[in-house]
């Protein structure tokens, strides 16, 4: 029996913004040529069997429109997988958007933390005033498949049923995930848990999550959504939402850094497992590598992120098999045994 396996790619760790939750960005780093990356993905395929490819950074633009349009036309030749650019947008011009597309861009993912006034940070706010006028523009390019990620922090967490009810209303997929904060050495992805003193939800708003998580059982269950009423309904419990007390279990998500390491997920790469270089797969087997991969993931300090726990509650049948926008779609198909 085997999984359909999601990859999520740290293209770059350069980027052009500083989010205040963000622990990924180094910019001197020595990263995977363009040839290293397809060389590397067609290992992924052909090795590991990988169906999704999620491509994010830092920050993808950053290595240049030619870059992401040349990796497109190589990654949309192989019709039975799936890629999705995460962005923060800066910089994309109206004739880029038009580049990517006819170069076979059929999905854009962006952060969009709040629509209107919420007191965010400064390239929170741009980013997500960006990201808005970004999305809709390749909307009129015909793009369907595109999401807007909120990610809930004290500075705005009345603003999230507003702002994802103007998702809604724009055609946009909405993802609501929790912030969440660098809880061990190989855990990459967030910002120590100080630096994030104004942001991090605590049990002084527990009351305010679990409204929330009311309103997206609802929103979600009517709607076209990342996630399903069923993840949504899990906040409840303050383990799975503000005390990060959850551990994956099933091989359902791998990472790969910039440099070409590998990871249990895009947040934690374990020495054992980011010692295999991406390029390293023509010497290994799936089941040798699936081996390590099982072996790390229960060292990792905990995790709340909604794809992750979504993908393992997937697995455990404990979620229905409802389709909702490109990401559950391929999720829910991802997660049938072949
Ligand atoms: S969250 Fe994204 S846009 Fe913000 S600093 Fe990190 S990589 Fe850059
Ligand atoms: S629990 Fe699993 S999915 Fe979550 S951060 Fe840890 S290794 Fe990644």
């Amino acid at each position: 029996m085997e999984l359909h396996l999601r990859a999520e790619i740290l293209l770059t760790r350069k980027c052009n913004l500083r989010c205040n939750y963000c622990g990924l960005v180094d910019n001197e780093r020595d990263e995977l040529t363009l040839e290293q990356w397809k060389k590397g993905f067609q290992l992924l395929f052909d090795v590991l069997n990988v169906k999704n490819l999620c491509l994010l950074g830092g920050e993808p633009l950053v290595l240049g429109i030619d870059y992401l349009c040349d990796l497109a036309k190589f990654l949309a030749g192989f019709k039975d997988r799936q890629f999705a650019f995460v962005s923060n947008c800066m910089g994309l011009t109206e004739k880029g958007i038009g580049r990517l597309v006819d170069s076979g861009v059929n999905t854009w993912v962006t952060s969009i933390d709040a629509i209107g006034d919420a007191n965010l940070s400064q390239s929170q706010r741009i980013k997500s005033q960006q990201g808005l006028k970004t999305l809709l523009k390749f909307q009129k390019y015909g793009l369907k498949n595109l999401m807007g990620v909120i990610t809930i922090s004290k500075r705005n967490i009345k603003h999230v049923i507003p702002t994802v009810n103007a998702l809604l209303e724009y055609g946009i997929i909405p993802n609501v995930e929790i912030v969440h904060y660098k809880r061990g050495p190989y855990n990459i992805f967030c910002a120590p848990r100080d630096i994030l003193k104004e942001d991090l939800l605590d049990h002084s708003v527990f009351a305010e999550v679990q409204e929330l998580s009311a309103q997206l059982i609802e929103l979600s269950g009517k709607h076209n959504f990342f996630q399903v009423p069923e993840f949504f309904a899990l906040w409840a419990d303050s383990k799975k939402s503000l005390d990060l007390k959850w551990n994956c279990k099933h091989m359902t998500f791998i990472a790969v850094d910039s440099n070409g390491c590998m990871g249990v997920c895009d947040d934690f790469f374990p020495p054992e497992v980011a010692k295999i270089n991406i390029l390293d797969l023509e010497n290994i087997t799936k089941d040798e590598f699936k081996k390590v991969w099982l072996k790390n993931c229960p060292t990792c300090p905990g995790c709340f992120m909604s794809s992750h726990v979504t993908s393992d509650l997937y697995v455990d049948n404990m979620l229905s098999a409802r389709s909702a926008g490109i990401f559950n779609a391929n999720m829910t198909k991802a997660l049938e045994y072949k």
